[in-house]
C-alpha cells in the first residue's frame, strides 16, 4: 500500500469507512483467527524518570500520589492472571533505570516464572533502557515488549516531548532496535489525535511499523490531562469523537498492512467511548489487557482523564470484557499465549536459511 493510499482510507467516510472496517476484519478473522488474547496489566508503579509532555504521570506533575506495589502485590495480581487462565501478564510502569529497578524487575520475572512453572507468558513496558538490561530481562523470562514510538515525526515527536537527551528520539529508535536484536516479540504505537498531528504523519507511522517489521501494536486515541504541558494545546485537538474514528482506521489499516501481526484495543478506547475496546476487536484488533492493578492505586496512574475501569475490581474487570468480546463476535483465547504469528513466521524462515 502506497503512502497516498494510506491517507486516502485514514481519510475515509461512510460507505467507504465501513468497507475498510470489513476488509481489516476478514483479514483478521482468516489470519490470525478470530480470538481475542488477554494479557492482565499490573501497573505496578507510577514513579517516572521521565517528563513527557502528554503524561499524567510525569515527573513534573506534582498532583500525583506516588506508588510502587510490593513484591507480593505484583506476585498476586500475576497469581491472578495465572489462575485465571489470563495466560499473559504485562508489567508496566513508569521510566526507571536505577540498577535496584533492573534487578527488581529481574527477581520479579523469575518469580512468576517459578510459581507459574514457566506457564505465564510475560510483556514488559518499563520504555528505554540499556542492551545490557534488555538482555538481562530476556534471560529472565520476559519475551515481549511494548515500547511506543508515540509519534514517528521527529518534529512532532520533539513537540512532545522535552528536547534533551533523555527524550532524545534516536534513543527511542536505538531502543526499540536493541529490542529486536535481543530476541524479544517487539511491540510499539503511537498517540492518534496528537495536536500538530496530520494524516500524511500518521500515514509516515503505519509505514514505520511495516519497515520495522513489528510484532505487535498498541495504539490509541490521545487524551488530554489537565495537569501536563502538552494540555495548553488542547483547542487544536479534534473532538474525541473524531480521535477515536481515526484510532479505530489506524487499526484496520494496519491489520491489513500487516496481516499476521497482533494489535492491541487500547484502553483509551474506552476512555472516550464505553464500547470502544470491542469496536476496535470488531474491526481487528486481537488483544485486550484486562487492567489487574489493584484497586487503590488505579486512580494514581492517570496517564489522561476519564481513563475508564478504576472501580471493577479484577474479576468484575475479566467478566465485563468476557461479555464485551463476545458482544463483538469474538471468543476469548483462555489459556493461551497467542505468541504473535508475524514473530513465529520470522523466526521459522530465519532458522530455514530463507
Ligand atoms: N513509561 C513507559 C513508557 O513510556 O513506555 C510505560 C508506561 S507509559 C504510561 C504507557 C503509554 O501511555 C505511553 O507509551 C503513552 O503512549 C501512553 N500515554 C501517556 N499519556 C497519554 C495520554 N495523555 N493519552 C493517551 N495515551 C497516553
Ligand atoms: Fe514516564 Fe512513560 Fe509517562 Fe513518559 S509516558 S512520563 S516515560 S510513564
Amino acid at each position: 500500500m502506497e503512502r497516498s493510499e494510506i491517507i486516502n482510507l485514514l481519510g475515509s467516510t461512510g460507505i467507504e469507512k465501513e468497507k475498510l472496517f470489513k476488509q481489516a476484519r476478514e483479514i483478521r478473522d482468516r489470519t490470525v483467527g478470530n480470538k481475542v488474547y488477554f494479557r492482565g496489566l499490573v501497573e505496578f508503579s507510577n514513579i517516572c524518570a521521565k517528563n513527557c509532555l502528554y503524561c499524567g504521570i510525569r515527573k513534573g506533575n506534582s498532583n500525583v500520589v506516588r506508588y510502587d506495589l510490593s513484591d507480593n502485590e505484583i506476585l498476586d495480581a500475576c497469581r491472578f492472571a495465572w489462575e485465571n487462565k489470563f495466560a499473559s501478564v504485562v508489567l508496566q510502569s513508569g521510566e526507571l533505570s536505577s540498577s535496584s529497578f533492573v534487578k527488581r524487575i529481574d527477581r520479579l520475572l523469575k518469580a512468576i516464572k517459578t510459581f507459574s512453572g514457566n506457564e505465564l507468558g510475560i510483556t514488559l513496558s518499563c520504555g528505554e533502557q540499556t542492551r545490557e538490561t534488555y538482555r538481562r530481562w530476556y534471560e529472565s523470562g520476559a519475551h515481549r515488549y511494548l515500547l511506543r514510538i508515540e509519534a514517528t515525526n521527529r518534529n512532532l515527536y520533539e513537540k512532545i516531548h522535552p528536547v534533551n537527551k533523555l527524550h532524545s528520539f534516536e534513543r527511542r529508535l536505538q531502543a526499540l532496535h536493541y529490542l529486536r536484536e535481543t530476541g524479544y516479540q517487539v511491540g510499539t504505537g503511537v498517540m492518534i489525535g496528537l495536536p500538530f498531528q496530520t494524516l500524511d504523519d500518521l500515514a509516515g507511522d503505519l509505514l514505520f511499523f511495516r519497515e520495522l517489521d513489528i510484532d505487535m501494536c498498541g495504539m490509541g486515541p490521545y487524551i488530554e490531562h489537565e495537569d501536563t504541558p502538552l494540555y495548553e494545546c488542547r483547542h487544536l485537538l479534534q473532538t474525541r469523537k473524531e480521535r477515536f474514528d481515526l484510532a479505530l482506521k489506524m487499526i484496520a489499516v494496519l491489520r491489513i498492512l500487516m496481516p499476521d501481526i497482533n494489535i492491541a484495543a487500547a484502553t483509551a478506547l474506552q476512555a472516550i467511548d464505553p464500547a470502544g475496546r470491542e469496536k476496535a476487536v470488531a474491526i481487528g484488533a486481537n488483544v485486550i489487557m484486562p487492567n489487574l492493578t489493584p484497586m487503590a492505586h488505579r486512580k494514581d496512574y492517570l496517564l489522561y482523564e476519564d481513563k475508564p475501569c478504576l472501580d471493577e475490581d479484577a474479576e468484575l474487570c475479566k467478566q465485563c470484557l468476557e461479555a464485551r468480546i463476545h458482544l463483538a463476535g469474538s471468543e476469548i483465547g483462555y489459556g493461551e499465549w497467542g505468541d504473535s504469528k508475524h514473530f513465529g513466521s520470522r523466526h521459522a524462515k530465519s532458522s530455514s536459511g530463507s
